[in-house]
C-alpha cells in the first residue's frame, strides 16, 4: 500500500508515490504547461530514467492525473497500484489551519474560499482534491498546508501597520509560506546536529525559485520572511522579495504600467532575472559571475546581501544568536558561492565556514560547513515530498 502525494500548481501536476516511512519516493510524475496545447509529462521510477507520458492537448488539472497514472500504471511494478492515503500540497491554509487537515467537504470549501488569498494555487489544489476524490473513492486525502507552520507567528510579528479594519476585513497579515520545508529541515537539522528540536534556536533559508527564511524558535515557527503572499522578503528567481510599497504608485504614474502589468514585473520578470538581464537560474548566473559578468555579480551579490540581512533580522523572534543556520532548496543545497557571500556578510555571527566543506556542502560532515564554537551553518537536502507523504500518514493510521 503506498501514499500517493499530489501538488496541482497553477499549470503543472506532480505526483509522487511513497511507501511508508521510506524517504525515496518509489515513482514521481509530473506533467507541465496544463490545459495548453503544448502540455507534456514524463515519470520516473525510482531513480530510473525518465519516461514520456501521453498527455491529451489542452487537458486540465484531472486529464493531467489521469495520465500521470495511466502511465505509473502501464509499469509492471505499479500495474496493480494499490494507493491507502493521498496528501496534497495544498499552498494557502488562511488562519484556518494550522495543522494537516483530514480533507472532508468543510475542509474543501475552506481551500476553495481561500481562493482570494492564494489567487493562483487555491483553485487548482481544490481540483487536484476533487479528481484524487474520484479516481480513489473512499480513499482518505489530507490537506498539508506550506502556510501551516507559520501558525504559531505571535500578532506582533504577522500585523502589517495598516488600519485594523483591513485585517479584520480581508485577515491581510502576513502569513508566511514553505512551511513544510522549513519544518523538516530544522528538524532535521536538530536531529543531525544532537540538539533537542523544542529547545533550541534555528534559523532555515530555504533557496530554491522561491526564497524564504524562518526562524525557529522551541520547535515552533516565530517569524519568516514571506508574508501576505510569496512575494515578500527574499530577492528571488524572479521575484523582486521586499520593495518600497510606494513603488505601484511611481510605476503607475512614471511608467504608465497598469496594476496587472506591475504585479506580473515584480513576480516574473524581477529578482535574479530583472537584476542580471540573464536568466534566473544561478546556475547560469555563477558561470558568468565567475566569468567576470557584471550584471551577474550584481544579481547574485543583491541576492546574498539581502538574505543575510533577513537571517540577521530574524534573531530579534529568536530572542538571541541561532545554535544553527540551514541552507536548503536547490541553491542553499548547492550553492558554495551563495552560502559563503552571504556567510561573509554576517561575520557578527561568528560563523567559522570552512571553505573546503563549503565547496562539498559538507558531504563528509553530515552537512556541516562551519568550523569552531560559533553557530553551526549546515546544508540540509529538503524533502517536501516526503515530509506531506509523513504528515499524511500520520493522519491515516492502517
Ligand atoms: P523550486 O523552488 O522550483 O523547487 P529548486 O529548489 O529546484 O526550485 O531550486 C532551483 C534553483 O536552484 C535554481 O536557481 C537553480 O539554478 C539552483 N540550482 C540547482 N542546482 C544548482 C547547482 N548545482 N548550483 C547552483 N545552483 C543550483
Amino acid at each position: 500500500m503506498l501514499t500517493l502525494i499530489i501538488n496541482c500548481g497553477s499549470s503543472s501536476v506532480k505526483l509522487a508515490l511513497f511507501e511508508r516511512d521510506r524517504s525515496e519516493p518509489v515513482a514521481t510524475a509530473m506533467v507541465d504547461r496544463v490545459a495548453t496545447d503544448a502540455i507534456e509529462g514524463s515519470y520516473r521510477i525510482g531513480d530510473g530514467p525518465r519516461q514520456a507520458l501521453s498527455c491529451p492537448a489542452y487537458g486540465d488539472h484531472a486529464a493531467a492525473l489521469d495520465a500521470a497514472l495511466s502511465g505509473l500504471r502501464s509499469e509492471p511494478a505499479l500495474h496493480d497500484l494499490r494507493v491507502s492515503a493521498v496528501g496534497h500540497r495544498i499552498v494557502h491554509g488562511g488562519q484556518k489551519f494550522s495543522a494537516p487537515a483530514l480533507v472532508d467537504p468543510e475542509v474543501l470549501a475552506e481551500i476553495r474560499a481561500l481562493a482570494p488569498l492564494a489567487p493562483v494555487h487555491a483553485i487548482p489544489n481544490a481540483l487536484g482534491i476533487e479528481a484524487a476524490t474520484r479516481l480513489f473513492p473512499g480513499v482518505p486525502q489530507v490537506a498539508v498546508f506550506d502556510t501551516a507552520f507559520h501558525q504559531s507567528i505571535a500578532p506582533e510579528v504577522y500585523r502589517y501597520a495598516i488600519p485594523d479594519d483591513l485585517y479584520e476585513r480581508f485577515q491581510i497579515r502576513r502569513y508566511g509560506f514553505h512551511g513544510t520545508s522549513h519544518a523538516y529541515v530544522a528538524e532535521e537539522a536538530a536531529r543531525r546536529l544532537g540538539l533537542d528540536f523544542k529547545n533550541c534556536r534555528l534559523i532555515s533559508a530555504h533557496l530554491g525559485n522561491g526564497c524564504s527564511a524562518t526562524a525557529v524558535l522551541n520547535g515552533e515557527s516565530v517569524d519568516t520572511s514571506m508574508g501576505l503572499t510569496p512575494l515578500e522578503g527574499l530577492v528571488m528567481g524572479t521575484r523582486s522579495g521586499n520593495v518600497d510599497p510606494n513603488l505601484h504608485n511611481f510605476l503607475a504614474q512614471q511608467a504608465g504600467l497598469s496594476l496587472d502589468e506591475i504585479t506580473d514585473l515584480l513576480n516574473r520578470k524581477s529578482g535574479l532575472t530583472g537584476l542580471s538581464g540573464i536568466s534566473n537560474d544561478l546556475r547560469v548566473l555563477t558561470d558568468e559571475y565567475h566569468a567576470g559578468n557584471k550584471s551577474a555579480k550584481l544579481a547574485v551579490d543583491v541576492f546574498c546581501f539581502r538574505l543575510a540581512r533577513e537571517l540577521a533580522g530574524l534573531t530579534v523572534a529568536l530572542g538571541g544568536m541561532p545554535d544553527a543556520l540551514i541552507f536548503t532548496g536547490g541553491i542553499g543545497e548547492n550553492s558554495c558561492l551563495v552560502r559563503g557571500l552571504t556567510l561573509s556578510h554576517l561575520s557578527a555571527f561568528n560563523f567559522e565556514l570552512d571553505p573546503e566543506r563549503n565547496k562539498t556542502a559538507g558531504a563528509d560532515t553530515n552537512g556541516i560547513i562551519s568550523s569552531g564554537s560559533g553557530p553551526t551553518a549546515i546544508v540540509v537536502p529538503t524533502n517536501e515530498e516526503f515530509a506531506i507523504a509523513h504528515a499524511t500518514a500520520a493522519l491515516c493510521p492502517f
